[in-house]
């Protein structure tokens, strides 16, 4: 390496943010919660590679999406000639993971995930290249009761949070019928468009013959007015889609769950069938989508698997905390039960192997390393957040004792614990 480019400051690319400590604590706090509920629901861990074949979300996703047609990272390997991408979103990696190993060779499979999605989107708030996204899907089972299970999960995730419904988040809820009731639908939205081909924008007129749904989905304001006066798919469904949505309907109505059908909602992606939601908030701009997920019962299949109905939603972990921020929602401050100070190098080892015993028992504790007075030892202790200061004084260690100070109550007394007995006042300290 040259000295000049030694001497260039490295950053991280743009749009992907480095997540460190103190923020990181609220990203251990909330996939914690996240686990013990899928815990709770029983569902099941997956992982898949970050890296999937370029075709996976050709095919699984649609050609004609945002995220196909301009979001995808997307590369040759240069060792093989392979063409690549980083997922933009992990539901086909899921599905391809599914199909591949014949996880349904048994019955339906409910499985969660979470990670780093990647997109080439203009980064703002709420929007990044590299992002993470907490899913749940239920494989082989047809619904709506599962699809309905998915809905309340996410009320569950929101109330275990300190969300509140109807302020902080809502529920929009919408059908996408079959293909055939999409395609009676098409025809009409293409009619529709065609007489007002004036007013649609240069994403829109591309995409008129294309994927005209697509067109719903648009942001653009101007073009609300002729999104608005189009003909609405749920017009166009049958008896059998309609009765999976009343279903649906029935379960959130019994579980006293508020929620605005929006036949304008269409997702951003090919795969959907049926049951489609979203969850959004008016507390993040135009990044107000927190949750959105539905059924893509035809998914599996489409990417070579035995058929199988499923249905799953993905969150956005960024917007999720940004939300808690808006909400003011805080996570309980994290800090070390006990931390530490070692006045002197004499007393090292004995120190270190009592906070290895106290750790072993349960109790978290931070060490004072590198020396220092006692005045910025204590200091330390002050700002870790600890509740105790455990202080090995090189007498009381001599004597086969160390001092117990409490940090966040002057009225408390300073205990003389003996070394010897580590394990009974960890026990002690764990109740209090
Ligand atoms: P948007 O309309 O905001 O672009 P989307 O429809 O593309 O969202 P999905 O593909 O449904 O989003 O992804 C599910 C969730 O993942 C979104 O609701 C959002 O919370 C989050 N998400 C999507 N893209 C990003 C991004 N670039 N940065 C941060 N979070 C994102
Ligand atoms: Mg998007």
């Amino acid at each position: 390496m040259s000295e000049t480019s030694k001497a260039i400051p490295l950053q991280a690319i743009r749009g992907m943010n480095d997540i460190l400590p103190p923020d990181s604590a609220r990203w251990v706090w909330l996939e914690d919660k996240l686990r013990a509920l899928m815990a709770r629901y029983g569902y099941d861990n997956v992982r898949t590679p970050i890296v999937e074949p370029t075709a996976l979300f050709v095919r699984g996703l649609g050609a004609a999406t945002d995220i196909v047609e301009k979001e995808m990272y997307s590369f040759e390997d240069t060792m093989n000639g392979d063409q690549l991408t980083l997922r933009p979103e992990n539901t086909a990696g899921v599905v391809r993971a599914v199909a591949e190993h014949n996880l349904l060779y048994d019955g339906g499979k409910r499985l969660w995930y979470i990670g780093a999605m990647f997109r080439h989107e203009r980064p703002q708030k709420g929007r990044y290249r590299q992002f993470h996204q907490f899913g749940a899907e239920a494989l082989g089972y047809a619904g709506p009761d599962v699809d309905a299970e998915l809905i309340l999960m996410c009320r569950a995730l929101w109330r275990e949070l300190g969300l509140v419904e109807g302020r902080d988040v809502r529920l929009e809820l919408n059908s996408l019928g079959q293909p055939d009731e999409r395609c009676a639908h098409r025809e009409a939205l293409i009619t529709h468009f065609e007489q007002h081909i004036d007013r649609l924008d240069d994403d829109a007129r591309r995409r008129l013959h294309g994927n005209p749904l697509r067109i719903l989905d648009s942001k653009n304001a101007s073009m609300h007015p002729v999104l608005d006066s189009a003909p609405m798919l749920i017009d166009f469904l049958g008896a059998d889609s309609l009765a999976h949505l009343q279903a649906v309907r029935d379960v959130l109505d019994a579980a006293g769950l508020e929620y605005r059908v929006n036949p304008r909602l269409v997702r951003g992606l090919d795969y959907y069938n049926l049951t489609t939601f979203e969850w959004t908030t008016d507390r993040l701009g135009a990044q107000g989508t927190v949750c959105g997920g539905g059924r893509y019962d035809t998914l599996i299949e489409q990417l070579g698997g035995k058929p199988a109905p499923a249905v799953g939603f993905a969150l956005g972990i960024e917007r999720l905390l940004l939300l808690l921020d808006e909400a003011a929602v805080t996570p309980p401050a994290a800090g070390p039960m006990v931390y530490a100070i070692v006045p002197g190098a004499a007393v090292l080892t004995r120190a270190l192997l009592t906070v290895e015993a106290l750790r072993s028992a349960g109790v978290s504790v931070l060490m004072h390393l590198g020396g220092h007075s006692m005045k910025t030892q204590f200091k330390r202790a002050d700002a870790s957040g600890a509740r105790y200061a455990l202080v090995f004084g090189e007498d009381e260690v001599a004597r086969g004792e160390v001092a117990l100070k409490f940090l966040r109550n002057e009225a408390e007394p300073q205990r003389t614990l003996a070394l010897a007995s580590v394990a009974e006042w960890a026990r002690e300290l764990l109740k209090a």
